[in-house]
């Protein structure tokens, strides 16, 4: 995973400082290997350097230095075009960007019409438009963002599906193979929403040569949603109703009452989530056994 280097503790930012969060390297770290990049120190603009911003049209920003008024650009762009190639080359899963740097801040970036003008928050640092332009699949998220355990979910949720998707494609492009990973993501895919399920339905289901590239980038997009409660009621239902003819009268009530709570919110997903798993391990279901949404990755 793709790191902006100073969230990672090294002092790289134009001040000397960092920006560290501790759960990138202490709790992501211990399941992905950290690829820290840092555009500016990188691009040889200094250390402590003076602080910049970005200027002109949103389609082609300039970078400039605040109160000198260098400009930039240039040799961002060209170290921007060499360690991408390299990052090609890591087998990135996903980016964690430092939010409103005018080299990695993914959107909503302070973006200065001229030299006098006003800044809009519409920008997105040099950094961060490349990669995706280059790595459209890539989730990529800030590191704001990720405070809030919801995105959290949703991110870490995307690194391990694109790992999968990259995974399948790279060792079976099969018209079958996409069908397996399609119904293995079901009910993960249905807790982003039923538009979603049958876009994405359509195209496992297209005869002839398998639809890959439509089917990757469609998915990407659509996970890159947060999944509703409604959504994920839905799911929790749909998976019950397999069970309703397995399960003993008072272990379909505690179920259907864990969903309902949760439903209103007086309970967390993970109540009707472990009655699900308790179910499973006493009255194994092969279909569900292989669902992505039951087998969530590691608690922290
Ligand atoms: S925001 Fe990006 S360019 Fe700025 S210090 Fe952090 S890694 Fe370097």
């Amino acid at each position: 995973m793709g790191v902006s280097r100073c969230l990672l503790g090294d002092p790289v930012r134009y001040d000397g400082d960092h920006k560290r969060q501790p759960w990138l390297d202490e709790t992501l770290g211990a399941w992905c290997r950290l690829v820290p990049v840092c555009p500016e120190v990188e691009a040889g603009l200094g250390l402590p350097r003076e602080p910049m911003r970005l200027e002109g049209p949103p389609d082609a920003p300039r970078l400039l230095t605040l109160h000198t008024r260098r400009d930039l650009t240039a040799p961002l762009l060209a170290w921007r075009e060499q360690r991408l190639a390299q990052l090609a080359n890591e087998g990135l899963r996903g980016f964690v960007l430092k939010s409103r740097s005018p080299s990695c801040g993914a959107a909503g970036v302070a973006l200065h019409p001229d030299a006098e003008g006003a800044s809009e928050p519409v920008g997105t640092g040099l950094f961060a438009q490349a990669l995706r332009q280059r790595f459209p699949l890539l989730p990529l998220e800030e590191e704001e963002r990720l405070r809030d355990p919801p995105w959290r979910e949703n991110f870490v949720e995307r690194l391990h599906v694109l790992d999968r998707w990259l995974a399948l494609t790279t060792r079976d492009g099969s018209a079958a193979g996409l069908v397996g990973f399609h119904a293995d993501h079901k009910f993960l895919i249905m807790a982003h929403g039923a538009p979603l399920m049958r876009a994405l339905g359509r195209l496992a289901a297209r005869g002839g040569s398998p639809p890959l590239a439509e089917y990757g980038a469609t998915l990407m997009a659509g996970l890159a949603a947060l999944p509703t409660l409604r959504a994920h009621v839905d799911v929790l239902r749909h998976l019950a109703g397999f069970l309703k003819n397995r399960l003993p009268p008072s272990d379909k009530a505690a179920l259907r009452e864990g969903i309902e709570g949760y439903r209103q919110q007086r309970l967390p997903r993970s109540v009707p989530l472990a009655l699900l798993h308790d179910a499973l391990r006493r009255f194994p279901h092969p279909y569900l056994a292989r669902q992505w949404y039951l087998r969530p990755p590691a608690e922290e």
